[in-house]
């Protein structure tokens, strides 16, 4: 039995099924990891991304925050791929119970995907940091400069900076899934960045497949390791 035989034999028996994704399962709808610094990103940006993407940097230096961010995580005609779609399936048939992501794109929404844990938030949500009132991501990307509220207040996108906690809500919600999952599959991340690395010790089932371009610390606790592109496995898949 080759190896994808076996993991649709996992998908087939499973009733449970909770998928943690990372920056890989976007790049391949062309989202980049923002993280990846390009000869373009040197000549443009003194500072690295991990820096300007944070809360010190969003305070003091914000249009630079929004300068980068409307170039580096802003990609609004990005169209979800193969593996969204196969989820939100396997979520319409009863057999997947969430979908917990680093991902701040909302492209599982977009493929039909309802139980989503967006642990690190989403750009399609902002709110202005006095009044809260709701933004859009066309008015994020259109503002000149600074988007700014009718009340005067700067808008924040809903992301989770660098030096800002997570949600407790889409913590604890994530966590439950995973308890309850019956197969988990970790896909497009490294898991070297916490809190990935650390939630999948919550699972309590037997099997793990990992999908990712490079080895992982969790490859040796994972049932199946494929060391491929996200779509090459999912498109061989009968969901
Ligand atoms: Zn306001």
């Amino acid at each position: 039995m080759s190896d994808i035989e076996k993991f649709q034999e996992l998908i087939d028996n499973a009733k449970k099924i909770v998928f943690f994704g990372g920056a890989g399962v976007s790049t391949e709808s062309g989202i980049p990891d923002f993280r990846s610094q390009d000869g373009l990103y040197n000549q443009k940006y003194k500072y690295p991304p991990e820096q300007i993407i944070s809360h010190t940097f969003f305070v003091y230096r914000t249009e630079e925050f929004y300068e980068f961010y409307k170039d580096r995580m802003l990609f609004l005609d990005a169209k979800p791929n193969v593996t969204h779609y196969a989820l939100a399936k396997l979520e319409e048939k009863g057999k997947l119970i969430g979908v917990v992501t680093q991902n701040i794109d909302g492209l599982h929404q977009l493929a039909g995907s309802k139980k989503v844990f967006e642990l690190h938030g989403s750009v399609l949500r902002n709110y202005c940091t006095k009044c809260h009132k709701f933004y859009d991501v066309n008015y994020v990307k259109e503002a000149k400069g600074i988007p700014t509220c009718s009340c005067g207040g700067i808008v924040k996108p809903d992301v989770v900076l660098y030096e800002e906690g997570l949600d407790d809500a889409v913590i604890q919600g994530a966590l439950n899934a995973i308890e309850n999952a019956d197969l988990l599959i970790i896909a497009g991340t490294s898991l070297v960045v916490q809190p990935a690395a650390s939630l999948i010790n919550y699972y309590n089932g037997k099997d793990i497949v990992l999908i990712n371009k490079t080895s992982t610390p969790a490859d040796h606790r994972a049932t199946l390791v494929f060391h491929d592109k996200l779509g090459d496995i999912f498109s061989k898949l009968n969901i």
